[in-house]
């Protein structure tokens, strides 16, 4: 094994980026210690990592800082029935996430992060199946393809969507309407047309990969301590701390992997991240996951249902809240009319969840040290996209806190954007 100068690493997070970051390092033969105040092999273990739609989309480039979505804003909010909400009482702290929202909401912008985007998605389902190798994922993940359908109302943002797809050469098959009922024939027509990505795959059970990862990384010797990190620092070139309520831990460097949680930790040194949250929901429907074969995903509507093992899960809604507001009963009820509407047989539901995706005003994450604190390595911000590139920022970070040589451009992950 290649000798590594790093001495030991801590992990502060172990959703999906925390737990396979752990892993790429220990492979590395790097000492780990993850950290979180939830233990992810217990049944309550809840952050986005364990809630979300299960998709794996390498081909989702295209990002909300669009101006045809832009413009849609003020529609949406003041609509009832709509996928964008607002919790009014966290508009006065959204103000700067939002200044750098607009700022980025043009054409230019939007190429960048579609290129940036692209650049790790594309190595994603690569970097996944390194690791499947070495799990049993039996009923874990289904290789069906993902279809999104719309209706013909905004044509224009899907002309847009398919353009910067094709022009970035990804595989995608438009499909009308009648095609779509011969591969999903449960669903409820009140689409116009749509698209599958037929390389894509999803997760029957987010949770369950996490955690056989997770066993993975500790059957290599990776350590797990369940703490809620309040404080970290670097002290110097070959040290950092990080402390909970009554503990102290040394590390030569310190992984900020704590998903829509990272800005209380990046607040403390020195940096301003505009770091927020895009709030989502899901619901299942137990027993109902025969109802369709792969996710479909109603674009009109920006919600989605996948087929997992817990049942047919329906997902989906922007809410733009924070972290502390109580979950919305009118989030959940909008997610059941439209699972209604797309699968009228649909009935009685359970486990309502909120969950919170870390989004960036640019729709990047940030990958890479800290600005004024080398041995601090950021990586947080996935947003939508954040189950699906797990394991390829995985690769990145252990990359980085190894000091490797990489043929990506990571300059457009750094912090230094947005300082
Ligand atoms: C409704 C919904 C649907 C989604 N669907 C998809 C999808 O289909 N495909 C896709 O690619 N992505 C999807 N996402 C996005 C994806 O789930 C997230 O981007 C991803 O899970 C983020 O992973 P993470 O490891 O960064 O953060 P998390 O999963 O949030 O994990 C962070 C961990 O850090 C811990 N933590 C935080 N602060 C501290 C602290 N101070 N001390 C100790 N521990 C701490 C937390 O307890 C948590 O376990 C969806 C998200 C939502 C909400």
């Amino acid at each position: 094994m290649e000798k590594y100068k790093c001495k030991s690493v801590g992990v502060i997070g172990s959703g999906i980026q925390g737990v396979c970051i752990g892993l790429q390092l220990i492979k590395k033969g790097i000492p780990v210690t993850i950290f979180d105040r939830h233990d992810p092999l217990n049944s309550n273990f809840n952050p986005a990592s364990y809630g979300n739609a299960g998709h794996f989309s390498p081909y989702a480039v295209l990002q909300f800082n669009r101006v045809d979505i832009l413009n849609d804003i003020p529609k949406m909010l003041f609509s009832s029935y709509g996928p964008l909400a607002l919790k009014w009482n966290y508009v006065p702290k959204m103000i700067p996430w939002f200044l750098h929202y607009l700022k980025n909401c043009n054409k230019k912008s939007m190429l960048h992060t579609a290129k940036y985007m692209h650049q790790i998605l594309s190595l994603s389902n690569d970097a996944y199946e390194e690791i499947f190798k070495d799990i049993d994922t039996t009923n874990l993940i289904t290789k069906n393809g993902i279809i999104y359908v719309w209706t013909n109302k905004n044509l224009k943002s899907r002309k847009l969507e398919i353009q910067v797809r094709k022009d970035l050469g990804i595989e995608q098959k438009l499909l009308n309407q009648k095609e779509i009922l011969e591969l999903e024939p449960n669903l409820n027509p009140v689409f116009d047309a749509g698209v599958i990505y037929e390389k894509a795959m999803h997760a029957r059970d987010p949770h369950g990969i996490l955690k056989e990862i997770f066993k993975l990384f500790l059957k290599k010797g990776g350590k797990f301590i369940q703490e809620n990190i309040t404080s970290l620092k670097q002290v110097n070139e070959n040290e950092t701390i990080i402390k909970s309520l009554n503990e102290k831990y040394n590390f030569e460097k310190t992984v900020i992997a704590s998903g829509a949680f990272s800005k209380t930790l990046t607040d403390q040194l020195d940096e301003k991240i505009p770091l927020d949250t895009e709030r989502g929901y899901h619901v299942h429907f137990k027993g109902k996951d025969n109802l369709i074969s792969r996710p479909v995903i109603f674009l009109d509507r920006g919600f989605g249902m996948t087929p997992m093992s817990q049942g047919l899960r329906a997902v989906g809604t922007v809410e733009l809240g924070g972290l502390n507001n109580p979950p919305s009963k009118k989030r959940i009820n909008y997610i059941l009319r439209c699972a209604k509407e797309l699968l009228p047989q649909l009935e009685k539901h359970e486990d309502e969840w909120l969950g919170f995706r870390p989004t960036l005003p640019d729709f990047l994450p940030i990958l890479g040290p800290s600005l004024k604190n080398k041995n601090i390595i950021y990586a947080f911000g996935h947003h939508h996209l954040g189950w699906t590139l797990g394991a390829i920022t995985g690769k990145i970070i252990s990359g980085i806190v190894a000091e490797e040589k990489t043929n990506l451009d990571l300059s457009p992950y750094s912090s230094k954007r947005f300082n």
